[in-house]
């Protein structure tokens, strides 16, 4: 197929295109003329970014998000047999039917629905561009800095999410190549002493998996017990495994330092080694604070270090500059999610559109 130099400015819409290099390579990259001045950039394409992105799209807003990874990289780093504790009807959003096999979607049947959402609904994204500054002229247009280049913009929408900054545990050997904040695939642990750090969800799910495929399971749980905010259908089961000796879990236990062969914990009756040959630090995750920094916005000085915004329209301190997803929610990633955060896009667009 003969390729299709890119003019000067011009911005490529169709699909599939034969324009040359890069576009071709990957389909979801947009040339943007870099003149252009966007009515709405959106920090991040996950499903929040994706969400406020149809929205604009409906308003008629000129919009752009601006992806580091790929098109919904947390949920690609998810376990890879994870199912999502919410329906598919819960997690559908703009009335798009999500399609699973069964009630609860996989992380596969999520990733294939962003997918889609982002063909279907031609949104425009551009993919492994991170965003690492942001500044406001005078005139109150922003200038947004990337590993790309620049973009400029009336308004910015922050959907960067909490899964990119693991919480450590701040020990001797947590650098080891054999910890790990993600956990993927039990595959890679089976007849491997296995230590899980932490008794929230992803820790008991991690916990339960690599048992069941033959691990050697050891928790580590810095409170008395498992936590009551775990899944219904998977607190008995792992409460069971526990009490049957199956997993051995110390409570009331902290993780000292980590060596090669070996882990060293702290547990109510004294310190004690253990043989070990993979960590898994499921510890939780936070926002990324450094580039909340760099954006300019304000963070709440209350435990929950939430950014500053006001509740009725998402907007920051800065003006037009707003918060979507599980970002807005700090510190206290429980208490936000997809399903409960699928109005963003309409109080978002709600508020740009009475300025004008
Ligand atoms: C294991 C697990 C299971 C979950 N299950 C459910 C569930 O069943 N139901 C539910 O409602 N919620 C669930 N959640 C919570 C919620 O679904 C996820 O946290 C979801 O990913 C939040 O969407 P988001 O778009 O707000 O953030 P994210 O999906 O994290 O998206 C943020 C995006 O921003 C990008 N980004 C970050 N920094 C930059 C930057 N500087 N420049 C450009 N891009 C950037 C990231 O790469 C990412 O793609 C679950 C979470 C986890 C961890």
């Amino acid at each position: 197929m003969a390729l299709k130099s890119l003019p000067e400015g011009a911005q490529c819409e169709s699909f599939p295109c034969t324009c040359a290099p890069a576009h071709q390579n990957n389909f979801y990259t947009w040339y943007v003329p870099k003149t252009m001045i966007q009515d709405l950039i959106i920090i991040g394409g996950g499903p929040s970014g994706i969400n406020v992105a149809i929205s604009a799209k409906k308003a008629g807003l000129n919009y752009l998000i601006l992806e580091k990874g790929m098109v919904s990289n947390s949920l690609f780093n998810f376990p890879v047999n994870m199912t999502f504790f919410s329906t598919s009807l819960k997690l559908e959003i703009h009335n798009i039917p999500f399609i699973s096999h069964r009630d609860k979607p996989t992380r596969s049947e999520a990733l294939e629905y962003y997918r889609r959402l982002i063909q279907s609904q031609d949104l425009k994204i551009s993919l492994y561009e991170e965003v690492r500054k942001m500044l406001r002229a005078d005139d109150g247009i922003y200038t947004i800095k990337t590993s790309k280049g620049q973009h400029q913009t009336r308004a910015i929408c922050v959907a960067t999410g909490f899964y990119d900054t693991p919480v450590l545990m701040n020990v001797s050997g947590e650098e080891l190549p054999k910890v790990k904040h993600y956990y993927d695939d039990p595959h890679a642990y089976i007849n491997q002493n296995v230590l899980v750090v932490g008794a929230a969800n992803s820790a008991c799910d991690a916990a339960l998996e690599c048992y069941r495929k033959g691990a050697n399971v050891t928790m580590a749980v810095r409170g008395e017990e498992i936590s009551s905010r775990v899944k219904y259908w998977v607190k008995p089961d792992i409460d069971n495994r526990i009490k049957e000796g199956s997993i051995t879990a110390h409570f009331n236990t902290t993780i000292t330092a980590i060596h090669a062969d070996r882990v060293d914990l702290q547990t109510p009756e004294g310190p004690l080694t253990i043989p070990n040959d993979f960590v898994l630090a499921l510890t939780g995750y936070q926002p990324n604070y450094p580039l909340f920094e760099a954006l300019g916005l304000t963070i709440g000085d209350d435990d929950a270090c939430k950014p500053i915004f006001n509740p009725n329209t998402l907007e920051a301190t800065l003006p037009n500059v707003y918060i979507a997803g599980v970002a807005c929610a700090g510190l206290t990633t429980n208490k936000l999610f997809i399903e409960n955060t699928r109005d963003h896009g309409e109080i978002i667009m709600g508020d740009i559109l009475s300025k004008r």
